[in-house]
């Protein structure tokens, strides 16, 4: 077994996350291994179960004692830092909409996520937002009329089990494709060719999985939640991708080899696409 974070950044371990993600990643690599050993076993058993107990109670389920022995590790994707756009009580652009926790973006993390602030943000802002979202919830009229304006939506049960069937198997595999590209190409180390790669692959997944759908029966107005969430990833992943490749510069957790240095120069606030306007104040 050899200590490899050293080798790395002075701090070792203890470096910010993005850079031991890294560093991982470029051992699994060089080795052509599937994981490295987190090792926990030189501090007092005691303490390590006192710390970690569920951890420590996870591991042994799998026979892995972690006061004797290494953990094998590997990096994993754990936040998405962005979202969409908040002020400081949650609310957004969509005058009544407001959010809290991870799928926020209140600008409380910067380029990478300071470790527990994420369950602290989403208390925090949870409770910020409550308040005014009453008040709006009170003080609106609800137009009942505008319901109207939209094509009714439609429960896709008319295309018939054997066919939503077809559909819903055909959607998860999709949906696994596309977490596929997302981590071998926008992953840890990213490339502007890598990041052009997977624009084309997930602009191509969509057009497919989308022309499927129609092929199958489904109409516009359709609407189910695997369909939903599946449009909804696609939409994620895109912005994510022409983020990463709008930013010339590597900063926190984006980083590129073909820009691999913090740049002031190059440096731009958070990316919102479509350019939107500010959040309301009321
Ligand atoms: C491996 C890992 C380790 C982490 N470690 C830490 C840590 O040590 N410290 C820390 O602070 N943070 C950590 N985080 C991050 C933290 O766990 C998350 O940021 C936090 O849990 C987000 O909470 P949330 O309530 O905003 O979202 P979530 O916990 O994702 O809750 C969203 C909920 O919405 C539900 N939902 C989704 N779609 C729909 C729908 N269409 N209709 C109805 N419901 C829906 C989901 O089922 C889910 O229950 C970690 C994350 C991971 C993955």
């Amino acid at each position: 077994m050899e200590r490899f974070m050293p080798l790395y950044d002075e701090r070792a371990e203890l470096a910010p996350r993005d850079v031991v993600a890294r560093s991982i990643d470029d051992q699994l690599k060089r080795r052509n291994e599937k994981y490295v050993l987190l090792d926990i076993s030189h501090k007092p058993r005691e303490k390590i179960l006192s710390h970690f107990p569920n951890i420590a109670a996870e591991c042994l389920q799998y026979g892995l004692d972690i006061t004797r022995q290494p953990i094998p590790v590997v990096p994993a994707a754990h936040y998405m830092c962005g979202g969409v756009r908040a002020g400081l009580q949650g609310e957004t652009n969509v005058r009544g909409l407001y959010v809290a926790g991870e799928v926020a973006c209140t600008g409380l993390h910067g380029a990478n996520r300071l470790a527990s602030n994420s369950l602290l943000e989403a208390l925090v802002f949870a409770r910020r937002a409550l308040e005014p979202s009453i008040d709006h919830m009170n003080s609106s009229r609800i137009d009942r009329s505008a319901s109207d304006w939209w094509a009714r939506p439609l429960v896709p049960m008319s295309l018939g089990s054997n066919v939503l069937g077809k559909i819903t198997r055909r959607t998860r595999e999709v949906r696994k494709e596309l977490q596929s590209i997302m981590w071998d190409y926008v992953g840890i180390v990213r490339s502007t060719t890598r990041l052009e790669t997977a624009e084309q692959r997930i602009g191509e997944l969509e057009l497919d999985w989308e022309a499927y759908l129609f092929q199958q029966g489904w109409e516009p107005t359709m609407v189910g939640i695997e369909a939903c969430e599946m449009r909804n990833l696609f939409c994620c992943a895109k912005l994510v991708v022409s983020s990463a490749l709008a930013r010339h510069e590597s900063r926190g957790l984006h980083y590129t080899i073909d820009f691999p240095h913090l740049e002031e120069s190059k440096r731009l606030p958070t990316i919102i696409f479509p350019c939107s306007p500010e959040p309301p104040q009321d």
